[in-house]
């Protein structure tokens, strides 16, 4: 407990964590991606010297004669590298599964220097100047990243917004303030209070995140209804249809049901599809439906002006929308930002108090009352950190590489007389599957490329078929790392 070992464990530990990231930096330059630590997907996690090391502190807890064994914190490093053969580092440039989880330097450091102050900022009373940071930081992202100024926090707006520790939390509590505001307005217009619970439905696509499902499962009493996607030639990937969904919920409503909530996905996990939020919106309106956007890893790219129509056409008109910054803005993880036009009805739904809690100043939320944990991180310190630190400039050339590399990766896969591209690429992510290959073929190359490469891309399905996803997204990915990704893939091929 000592503030004069912490200096010296902690200039260790940023050396080691720095020596990490650099070496694996050099590993790559000219040769196939090398992993961070540790091994490759090799589905095991061998935790044995750690489990000792947790029996023997509950042992000596239990023993009131012993002195306890306590240990450096060097020795925690080289636990955690006993167990490097079950880490999968998403640090590492051939981590491409999923979508990324980015971390810099100034967003370690100022989550870093946000834990040393360890305040519990749930309340504007228990630390004004984390409730006044996050709204300010958070608005200062709206703009970043385009969003009208109905959806920022400010005296004369209903609207505004909070960091979440991730996307499923701020859908939640949208789809929470959705379903009480929705069950006052039947209430006040048939005449229904004091009926508990009504048949509502949410909707969104059978490609959307199964995040949507979960907030159906904690909100409680809400049945999701999945609209089947199927390739538009447009744009060559699976968006949700408006079609297709309005005709669902006109049947739907016919049957009793009433329609809650449109989850639209910019940027879906299987394939980058990306929801026409102007139509969605359309319907959303004549079905009285709050329109929740989840722009998780994609609303990224809303950074970039020019990607902007991309990603956030029509985004004036929706309900709420979601965008990590855990993703793809070097923010690291525990970090999604929530905008919402409706501020004031979360509120309403979530306030709660104690006689302990002071009332925040006129026109000011408190934390708590906007999201679902109490206690919280500063993570708007983070971001301030990432903001001051790296940059947008330099957020916004990374994307626009990541975009770049992708259509160059998926040129190339296009060009290999063996492989299907299974989507046009927009954003980072590129979707293929071996033709003449069974689905195991298929994931035998995924195992492959694990094994012997060291590069791990992801897989789903799409149309019943098992395909590869590459996601690009490390931070210094440049064209020669992609140049070893693709031989790599026709390599693997060969043998
Ligand atoms: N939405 C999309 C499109 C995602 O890809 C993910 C996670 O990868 C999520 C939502 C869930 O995000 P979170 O883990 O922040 O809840």
């Amino acid at each position: 407990l000592s503030w004069k070992v912490f200096r010296d464990d902690a200039h260790k530990l940023i050396d080691h964590i720095a020596d990490r990231h650099e070496a694996a930096e050099a590993a790559v330059t000219g040769s196939l991606c090398e992993p961070l630590v540790g091994g490759h997907w090799s589905g095991k996690a061998d935790l044995s010297g750690m489990e000792r090391v947790l029996e023997d502190c509950a042992a000596t807890s239990r023993s009131t004669h012993d002195p306890p064994t306590t240990s450096p914190f060097s020795s925690v490093v080289e636990d955690v590298q006993s167990i490097s053969s079950g880490l999968i580092d998403w640090q590492s440039k051939g981590f491409m599964s999923f979508f990324p989880g980015q971390l810099s330097p100034a967003a370690m450091l100022g989550e870093l220097l946000a834990l040393s102050y360890n305040h519990a900022g749930f309340a504007w009373s228990t630390c004004p100047a984390s409730t006044e940071l996050e709204f300010r930081v958070v608005n200062t992202m709206g703009r970043l990243l385009g969003l009208p100024a109905a959806f920022a926090t400010s005296a004369d707006s209903s609207g505004g917004g909070s960091i979440h520790p991730n996307a499923t939390e701020g859908l939640l509590v949208a789809m929470i303030a959705a379903r009480d505001e929705k069950k006052r307005l039947l209430a006040l217009n048939q005449g229904q209070a004091g009926t508990s619970s009504f048949p509502f439905t949410c909707y969104t696509s059978d490609q959307s995140h199964f995040s949507v499902e979960k907030a159906c499962k904690m909100a409680g009493g809400i049945t999701l209804r999945k609209v089947k996607t199927i390739l538009d030639p447009r744009c060559e990937n699976y968006p949700l249809h408006p079609t297709t969904l309005e005709e669902m919920i006109v049947e739907d409503m016919m049957n009793g049901q009433i329609p809650l909530m449109i989850v639209g996905t910019v940027g879906t996990t299987a394939t980058c599809a990306i929801d026409p939020t102007r139509q969605l919106a359309s319907i959303a309106k004549n079905a009285g439906a709050w329109l929740h956007i989840d722009a998780a890893y994609a609303g990224a790219a809303a950074l970039c002006p020019e990607l902007r129509p991309i990603v956030f056409d029509g985004i004036e008109l929706c309900d709420s929308v979601s965008v990590n910054g855990s993703k793809w803005m070097a923010m690291s993880m525990g970090c999604s930002f929530f905008f919402t036009q409706h501020l004031s009805l979360i509120t309403k739904a979530l306030s709660c108090g104690a006689s302990y809690v002071p009332q925040p100043p006129p026109g000011v939320h408190d934390l708590k009352d906007v999201s679902i944990g109490m206690a919280r991180p500063w993570t708007s310190l983070k971001v301030y950190s990432v903001l001051r630190c790296v940059g947008v400039d330099a957020l916004q050339g990374m994307i626009r590489r990541h975009v770049i590399l992708a259509e160059y990766l998926d040129a190339k896969l296009r060009a290999h007389p063996s492989i299907d591209c299974v989507v046009r690429p927009v954003l980072g992510l590129v979707v293929f599957r071996v033709r003449m290959l069974s689905d195991e073929s298929n994931a035998e190359l995924q195992r492959r490329l694990s094994a012997h490469r060291n590069i791990l891309v992801g897989a789903s399905r799409v149309d019943t078929r098992f395909v590869l996803r590459v996601s690009l997204a490390h931070i210094h990915l440049t064209y020669d790392d992609v140049d070893n990704i693709y031989i790599a893939i026709s390599e693997e091929l060969k043998k």
